[in-house]
């Protein structure tokens, strides 16, 4: 699973958390906005793996029907 630019398809870090280069993305929002999009995807990442962290644990635990009793 190669990433690309949606906007000219030029090969993109797996790790980006926007399929947009850095060129395409200042073209299309701005710098600053750019920027902004990329911290706001970055924030979200980490609060997804922090989840999908926790959902894995929980699987073992049981967590929700030991509430239940
Ligand atoms: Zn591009």
């Amino acid at each position: 699973m190669v990433k690309k630019c949606v906007y000219c398809s030029v090969g993109l870090d797996e790790e980006r958390v926007v399929d947009v280069c850095d060129k395409c993305g200042i073209g299309v929002w701005g710098v600053k906005m750019f920027q902004a999009i990329q911290d706001n995807m970055n924030n979200a990442k980490k609060v997804g793996d922090l989840y999908q962290g926790s959902v894995t644990e929980g699987q073992g635990n049981t967590d929700f029907s030991g509430r239940i009793i």
